[in-house]
């Protein structure tokens, strides 16, 4: 299974859009890995994670056709994951057909369906749009993949989903956006014997030393999130951690300086077009 980020930063962006502060100005002047768009993903070129405001443009910058694309799962609704006033311009007239047109089902909470609705109900979108509610620890087979969805801890007015998925053979939990994770989430996995190959960790706030906020998570809670899975055998040595979708408010968050940071705490991190091949 070949996950790409195409964003990792959280709602505003490195640098955030209208921010002067001592990082954002930093990652004007360094670039590269030190510039992040907000938080996107791809499986296998098959399986969208997320649409937010960058969508569009990340697309182009990785090559990838959204006219071919069938299968979106969101997250939840905050504007740096879930942006459908773009998911509406496959609306006929904004987008021209041929009879070669390609049904995208879009999947997601409550919140995410009741947004995508109202377009998917327009006589403009007849057969390019669908949806698929899910509920926490609901399975649903998309293409090859085994999705299972779990509850977020994270704003409860924008539905929030993580998402354990699988291939059949490999298997990644896309824990976007939450704070640590609920009890029920981890009865769960003990119940069922969940494992997962990959890891991708919220890191919001970096390497900033405490925090009380419960919805997001800093280094310190990737640790204790990365030791209970291999102590419940929810992961194992082998596993790859993956810290991702930073703010530019959170300590040492610069992509040169926090790899170094989280490296020695055995985890890898996110950069903006990053493929990996779990
Ligand atoms: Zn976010
Ligand atoms: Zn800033
Ligand atoms: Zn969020």
């Amino acid at each position: 299974m070949k996950l790409q980020y195409w964003g990792t930063a959280a709602a505003e962006g490195v640098p955030a859009i209208f921010c002067r502060c001592e990082v954002c100005q930093e990652a004007r002047k360094r670039g590269g890995r030190n510039l992040r768009g907000r938080p996107n993903a791809l499986i296998d070129g098959v399986l969208k994670i997320d649409f937010n405001p960058d969508t569009y443009q990340q697309s182009i910058r990785y090559g990838v056709d959204l006219t071919e694309l069938r299968y979106l799962l969101v997250t939840h609704t905050h504007s740096d994951h879930f942006y459908p006033k773009d998911i509406f311009m496959r609306r006929k007239g904004f987008a021209n057909y041929r009879g070669d047109n390609v049904l995208l089902t879009v999947y997601g909470s409550d919140k995410v369906v009741e947004q995508i609705r109202p377009a998917q109900e327009s006589k403009s979108m007849e057969g390019l749009l669908d949806s698929v509610l899910l509920r926490p620890f609901d399975t649903v087979q998309i293409d090859k993949y085994t999705v299972t969805a779990y509850p977020g801890h994270h704003a409860p007015d924008s539905g929030p989903l993580i998402y354990g998925i699988s291939d059949g053979e490999r298997s990644l939990l896309y824990c976007h956006d939450s704070g640590p994770l609920k009890e029920e989430v981890w009865e769960n996995w003990k119940a069922n014997g969940t494992y997962f190959n990959y890891v991708s960790m919220d890191c919001t706030e970096g390497a900033t030393p405490s925090m009380s906020y419960a919805h997001h998570m800093n280094l310190a809670r990737d640790i204790e999130l990365r030791d209970r899975m291999l102590a419940e055998g929810v992961a194992d040595e082998k596993t790859v951690f993956c810290c991702n979708h930073f703010s530019h408010n959170g300590g040492n968050s610069l992509y040169d300086e926090f790899k170094e940071i989280a490296a020695k705490e055995g985890f890898i991190v996110s950069y903006d077009g990053m493929e990996v091949e779990i």
